[in-house]
C-alpha cells in the first residue's frame, strides 16, 4: 500500500480511491496532516489508460467479437482499472509538473 512521503504512514485504500482519479487534488495524511500529491510519472502512466479503449475496438474488429462479449470485457476492464489504480499511486511531497 502506498505510504505518506512525509511520515511513511500507509494510506488506506479508502483514502486512495478518490485520490487516484483526481490527480490535481492532494491527499491529506491523517497522521502528520501534510498534503501529498500524485507523482508526474503516475499521471503520465494514467493517461495511457485512454489507449485501452481504442485497442478494445480494434480487437473487436480484428477477431469479429460479438458486441455483447465486448461489452462485458469493457465493463470488466473499467471496473478493474477503477479498483486497481489506487494501489499504483505514488504520492510525493510536492506537486510535480507534467513537463
Ligand atoms: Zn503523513
Amino acid at each position: 500500500m502506498p505510504t505518506c512521503p512525509h511520515c511513511q504512514e500507509p494510506f488506506t485504500y479508502k483514502q486512495l480511491l478518490p485520490f487516484a482519479w483526481k490527480p490535481r487534488v492532494g491527499i491529506l495524511c491523517t497522521n502528520c496532516q501534510n498534503t501529498s500529491y500524485n507523482s508526474a510519472s503516475m499521471k503520465k502512466k494514467a493517461t495511457l489508460i485512454l489507449f485501452i479503449f481504442p485497442t478494445l475496438v480494434m480487437l473487436k474488429e480484428l477477431f469479429n467479437i460479438p458486441f455483447q462479449i465486448m461489452y462485458i470485457i469493457f465493463l470488466v476492464v473499467v471496473i478493474a482499472l477503477i479498483f486497481s489504480l489506487p494501489l499504483a499511486v505514488k504520492p510525493t511531497k510536492e506537486e510535480e509538473p507534467l513537463w
